[in-house]
């Protein structure tokens, strides 16, 4: 970290704003333990309280369908492809079940468009 990148992670840390100069050279800094470090020290400044808290969730795909075509993306598939799926609803709630039985308590359903 250069001496500027250090002066804008201790105003983040103290609280005041960054203005987008700032954030882009936090984040072209790429000093990801750096970041961490302040992330930390504001959660800890934020929330002084020696615990932190969790749900189990569950990210169900119901589908693969996607007419989007993100160049990035290795998931999707077009409709009619041979390993194209939507799930059945018993699928879909033994899914749920199963998220329930692990003590989880936060579903969420992510599906793709289908249509254009
Ligand atoms: S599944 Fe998501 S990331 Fe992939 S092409 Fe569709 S919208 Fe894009």
């Amino acid at each position: 970290m250069t001496r500027a990148e250090n002066e804008i992670l201790d105003k983040a840390i103290s609280g005041r704003r960054l203005d987008t100069d700032e954030g882009l050279a936090l984040l072209e800094s790429h000093n990801l333990a750096a970041l961490g470090r302040a992330a930390d020290a504001v959660t800890r400044r934020l929330h002084p309280e020696p615990l932190r808290t969790y749900n189990i969730d569950r990210n169900i795909n119901y589908t693969n369908v996607c007419v989007s075509g993100c160049r990035f993306c290795a998931f999707s598939r077009k409709m009619g492809d041979a390993d194209a799926y939507v799930i059945q609803p018993d699928e879909l709630h033994r899914k749920i079940e199963e998220t329930i039985a692990l003590g989880g308590n936060q579903i969420l359903l992510q599906g793709e468009c289908t249509q254009n």
